[in-house]
C-alpha cells in the first residue's frame, strides 16, 4: 500500500498541532499538477480554543516590557533572514512563481520585520506638562487583545508578514488564516517565531476555509481582522467583522492601469508593462493588467511588447524560467476562459498563452504571457479582475480620457503613468482616484514605513497595511489627565465643566 500524500496542520501553544482534520483539501504543485499535500480545515471549535487560548497568552505578552518584546523582533528579523531560502522553496513549491519572485516576496515580508523592530519609537505618546494648574496631559497606544489575519494565495508569506510582526510588536496575539491554496510559508514562518523566543499562544496558525474565516468572524473575544483577498470576500469580512463590534481592515481585488503618455520612453515603458503584468504570472494585486496608450503611442508600444512577451520563458519555476504556472488548474482554466472570451468579444489577440510550450511537465498550470489590443470597456477581459498573465491595452485620444478610464474604475488599488513631463506627471498624481501611483515606477508598492493600500473597491476600511497606519491599527489610544495632590492648594467643589486655567 502507497502512502497517500501528507497533511499539514496548524500551529498551536507554540508548537504543531494536526487538528482533528475532518476536512481537509488538496494542495497541489503548480508544476506538475500532482496533489503534494492535503491541508487540515479547522472547525468552529478548533478555532475558539486557539482564540481562547491566545486570549491568556496575549494577556502576558501585553503585560511584557516593550525591551524584551522588542528583543524578540530583532530575533526574528533574524530566523527570517535565515530561513528565507527555505521559505522560498516552498512558496515556488506550492504556489508556482519562480524562486527569485518568491525571494522577492521574502525581503519584503522582512522589511515590514524591520521596521516593527522601530515600535518603542512608534508606541511612543505625547505629554503635555502643566495643561492646567497641576494638571498634565498625556496619551498611551495599547494593544486591542487578539487580532486575526486572513491572507490570500497570491502572496504566502509577504501578506501575513504586512501585519504580524507590527500587531505582535503592539502587545497583542495574532491566529494568522492562511490561504488553502499554499498553506505551508506559514508555518515555516511560525518556526521563525518559535526560535526568536516568541511564548507560546502569542502567534497561531488555523488552516482552512470559509468555515474557519467565519468562526474568527464572528468569534467574541478577536478584537480585529486584517483581511486580503478578492472584493467580494472582503466585502463579505468587513461587513461581518464589523457588524461584530470588530475593528476591519479588509483590502480586496485590483486593475491596475499604466498610462503610456507620446512624450514617454516607450522602451522602459514596454519593459515595465512586461515585468509588471507577467511577474507571478500576473497573480499580484499590484500587477497590471491595463496598458492605457495615448494616442499615437499603440502603434509603436504594442510591438515593444509584443517581441519582449516572445523572449518570455515559461515553466517550473525552480529552474531558469521567467514566469511559473497558474496556482490551480481551475484557476488557469478560469483565466484561459478570458482569454477565449477576449477573442470571442473581438479585441485583437497580440500574444496567445494559450499555445505555450513551458519548461515543465505536461500537466502543470501552464497558461502563458497573453496580449490584447484594441481592448474597450464592456469586453469582460477589460471589466472583470483576472488575476493571470493577460494583459490588454486600451487606445484613447488624450490625458483626459486616459484619467477619466482610471476614475471610473471601481477598484482604485495602483496605477502608473509614464511620461516625460514631470507637469502632467504632478497633475496625475493629484487627479487620479488610486491609492498608490506610480511615475514611471509599474508596480508602486510602498515601502514598509509608508502604507499599503488602495481606494474604492480595493479595500474597505479605514486603516491601510503597515506603516504609521498599521501602529494605529493594532492599538488603541486613550489620554490621561493627572493631578496629582498638592497639600499647598485645594480646589473644592465644582459642579461646572471642567476648563483649564
Ligand atoms: P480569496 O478572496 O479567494 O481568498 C482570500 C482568503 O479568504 C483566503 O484565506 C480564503 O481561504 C478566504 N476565503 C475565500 N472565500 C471565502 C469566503 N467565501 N468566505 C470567507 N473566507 C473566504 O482571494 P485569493 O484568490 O486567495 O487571492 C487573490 C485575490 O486577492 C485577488 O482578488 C487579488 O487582487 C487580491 N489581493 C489583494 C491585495 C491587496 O493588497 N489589495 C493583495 C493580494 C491579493
Amino acid at each position: 500500500m502507497t502512502a497517500g500524500p501528507p497533511t499539514i496542520g496548524h500551529w498551536r501553544a507554540g508548537g504543531p498541532w494536526p487538528g482533528g482534520a475532518e476536512r481537509c483539501g488538496d494542495v497541489h504543485d503548480p508544476a506538475t499538477g500532482r496533489v503534494a499535500a492535503q491541508v487540515a480545515f479547522a472547525t468552529g471549535e478548533e478555532v475558539s480554543a486557539v482564540v481562547a487560548e491566545a486570549v491568556a497568552a496575549g494577556r502576558e505578552w501585553a503585560a511584557t516590557s516593550l525591551a524584551r518584546r522588542t528583543a524578540v523582533l530583532f530575533a526574528f528579523r533574524e530566523a527570517l533572514v535565515r530561513r528565507r531560502e527555505d521559505i522560498a522553496a516552498v512558496i515556488t513549491s506550492e504556489h508556482g512563481k519562480v524562486l527569485d519572485d518568491a525571494l522577492g516576496e521574502v525581503q519584503r515580508g522582512l522589511e515590514v520585520a524591520e521596521f516593527a523592530c522601530g515600535a518603542p519609537h512608534l508606541l511612543k505618546g505625547a505629554f503635555s506638562d502643566g495643561v492646567s494648574s497641576g494638571v498634565d496631559v498625556y496619551s498611551l497606544r495599547q494593544p486591542l487583545g487578539v487580532v486575526a489575519v486572513i491572507s490570500p494565495f497570491n502572496f504566502p508569506a509577504m501578506v501575513p508578514l504586512w501585519f504580524v510582526p507590527i500587531a505582535i510588536a503592539c502587545g497583542n496575539a495574532v491566529v494568522l488564516k492562511p490561504s488553502e491554496k499554499d498553506p505551508s510559508a506559514s508555518l515555516l514562518i511560525a518556526e521563525c517565531w518559535a526560535e526568536a523566543g516568541l511564548p507560546p499562544g502569542v502567534f497561531n496558525v488555523v488552516q482552512g476555509d470559509r468555515v474557519a474565516v467565519d468562526a474568527l468572524l464572528e468569534h467574541p473575544d478577536v478584537d480585529s481582522v486584517s483581511f486580503v483577498g478578492s472584493t467580494p470576500v472582503a466585502r463579505h469580512v468587513y461587513e461581518t467583522g464589523t457588524r461584530h463590534g470588530k475593528r476591519v481592515q479588509a483590502l480586496g481585488g485590483a486593475k491596475n492601469h499604466m498610462i503610456v503618455l507620446p512624450d514617454a520612453d516607450l522602451e522602459s515603458a514596454a519593459d515595465a508593462a512586461v515585468s509588471a503584468g507577467f511577474g507571478s504570472a500576473g497573480e499580484r494585486c499590484m500587477a497590471i493588467s491595463v496598458v492605457v496608450a495615448v494616442d499615437p503611442v499603440a502603434d509603436s508600444l504594442v510591438p515593444l511588447i509584443g517581441s519582449r512577451i516572445e523572449g518570455l520563458r515559461t515553466g517550473d519555476g525552480r529552474r531558469a524560467c521567467d514566469m511559473g504556472p497558474l496556482v490551480t488548474g481551475a484557476h488557469r482554466d478560469k483565466v484561459r476562459d478570458y482569454v477565449d472570451a477576449g477573442v470571442a468579444e473581438g479585441a485583437d489577440l497580440v500574444a496567445d498563452g494559450r499555445t505555450v510550450e513551458p519548461d515543465g511537465e505536461d500537466d502543470g498550470f501552464w497558461l502563458g504571457p497573453t496580449l490584447f489590443d484594441r481592448v474597450r470597456p464592456g469586453m469582460s477581459i477589460y471589466d472583470e479582475e483576472i488575476f493571470g498573465p493577460v494583459l490588454s491595452v486600451v487606445r484613447v485620444a488624450s490625458y483626459d480620457e486616459a484619467l477619466e478610464l482610471v476614475n471610473a474604475n471601481p477598484y482604485g488599488n495602483g496605477t502608473a503613468i509614464f511620461t516625460g513631463d514631470g507637469g502632467a506627471a504632478r497633475r496625475f498624481q493629484r487627479e487620479v482616484e488610486v491609492g498608490m501611483v506610480g511615475i514611471n515606477v509599474p508596480i508602486p508598492v510602498p515601502m514598509a514605513y509608508y502604507s499599503f493600500g488602495g481606494w474604492k473597491a480595493s479595500l474597505f476600511g479605514d486603516s491601510h497595511a503597515h506603516g504609521v497606519e498599521g501602529i494605529h491599527f493594532f492599538t488603541r489610544g486613550k489620554v490621561v489627565t493627572a493631578r496629582w495632590p498638592d497639600p499647598s492648594t485645594r480646589h473644592g467643589i465644582d459642579l461646572g465643566f471642567p476648563q483649564h486655567t
